[in-house]
């Protein structure tokens, strides 16, 4: 089977070499260039998107923010999935507030700002501290303001009013701040039976609103309470294909952050932990072959390597270290692949974490310093 994939980063990269053994081929349209490329080599084809979708069996995404016209020129051939609704949700933080909602799934308090008026009626409803996140565009903690005292509000406002003046469609989304303990996500597929399979959750640690660390965790309340959420919202949508629920844990009770559409950063730990890894499993689905186990084999974190193109050697010795880098030219806080850190127990998995915190600079990989520290105390 020949699948498109609507993007052409790492994630459309590492389903391309996942779907390679099961003999599903992949061509990665890239949005931003409006080139029909090799995911793996980026040399770009003589197709057009036309001709990419005539020549495809099954369409599907790798990332939300997809002109409304190319996705609904992916739906209308009638091989897209998950559908644009889905994209469109994990693209615009109203749809996805009211999707929320309408899942009967728990989410921070919010309201929707166009006008000062509304700022001022937000403060009174969701209250300070707040976040202030675009609906549109914003992704990894861009686009988004801390109101932590009335008196911030006027040089806020300026802010957003430049972004709201800046894009037509654009609104701001006010959100109570959340007081959570930790930040957790459960990625999963559903087939177009609705048949569910989810990943172990994992834990991860955000620097500067980034992903920087995310270990596969054995929480089974909370992994009750992500799975009853994860199947209102993947029911809702109709959705085929990998889901992401981003949760917080506050005091033990989950509230939705927000959800991705697709194969996930906090889901490449998959790859060398679980049975079937993320980016496999998301090609089953889409293509309709039977899903593969979700299941644990071995404990793993994944530590994302940013705007780093080179990792000391002694690395690549060490047992359970995996490498992945994504073929990119270095740029400052760039995602340019992860390490996927194996062991057999979880202590040995702290004791490895505190191993490779001696190989990694302490600047580029903060949150493996700080962890090997906690572990160390
Ligand atoms: P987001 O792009 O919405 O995932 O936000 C980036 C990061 O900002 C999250 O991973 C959280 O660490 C933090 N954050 C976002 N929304 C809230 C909130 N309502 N309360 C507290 N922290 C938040």
């Amino acid at each position: 089977m020949h699948v498109l994939v609507l993007g052409a980063g790492q994630l459309a990269r590492m389903m391309s070499l996942a779907g390679a053994p099961l003999n599903l081929t992949l061509t990665a349209y890239d949005v931003t260039t409006n080139r029909v490329v090799h995911p793996l080599t980026q040399a770009t084809t003589p197709q057009t998107l036309e001709q990419a979708i005539a020549d495809s069996d099954v369409i599907t995404a790798e990332f939300e923010h997809i002109p409304d016209d190319i996705l609904a020129t992916c739906e209308k051939s009638g091989k897209f999935f998950p559908t644009s609704q889905a994209i469109k949700a994990g693209g615009d933080r109203r749809i996805e507030k009211a999707l929320l909602d309408d899942a009967g799934v728990k989410n921070a308090t919010y309201a929707i700002i166009h006008t000062r008026a509304d700022f001022e009626q937000a403060i009174d409803t969701v209250g300070i501290p707040m976040v202030l996140k675009t609906a549109l565009g914003g992704y990894d903690g861009k686009g988004q303001w801390r109101l932590k005292d009335r008196a911030q509000a006027d040089a806020i406002w300026k802010e957003m009013q430049a972004c709201l003046d800046d894009a037509k469609q654009q609104a701001i989304v006010a959100e109570q701040f959340v007081p959570f303990q930790r930040e957790v996500s459960l990625v999963g597929a559903r087939n177009a039976n609705g048949d569910i399979e989810t990943y172990p959750l994992a834990e991860n640690i955000h620097v500067d609103g980034v992903l920087s660390l995310s270990t596969a965790i054995d929480a089974p309340d909370l992994q009750l309470q992500a799975e009853t959420m994860f199947a209102a919202v993947a029911k809702r949508l109709d959705y085929v294909g990998v889901l992401a629920l981003e949760f917080f844990d506050v005091n033990g009770e989950l509230l939705v952050n927000e959800i991705a559409p697709r194969v996930h950063n906090s889901g490449h730990w998959t790859q060398q932990g679980a049975e079937v890894c993320q980016f496999e499993n998301h090609l089953r689905a889409v293509c309709h072959l039977p899903l593969g186990s979700t299941k644990l084999v071995r404990e793993t974190a994944m530590i994302n390597i940013l705007g780093e193109d080179s990792l000391p050697p002694e690395l690549m010795a060490m047992e359970g270290c995996h490498i992945h880098w994504y073929g990119k030219s270095q740029r400052p806080g760039r995602k340019m692949g992860h390490i996927n850190l194996t062991a057999d127990y979880p202590g040995q998995l702290q004791r490895k974490l505190c191993e490779i915190a001696n190989y990694l600079d302490k600047q580029a990989f903060p949150a493996v310093h700080r962890l090997a520290k906690d572990i160390q105390d």
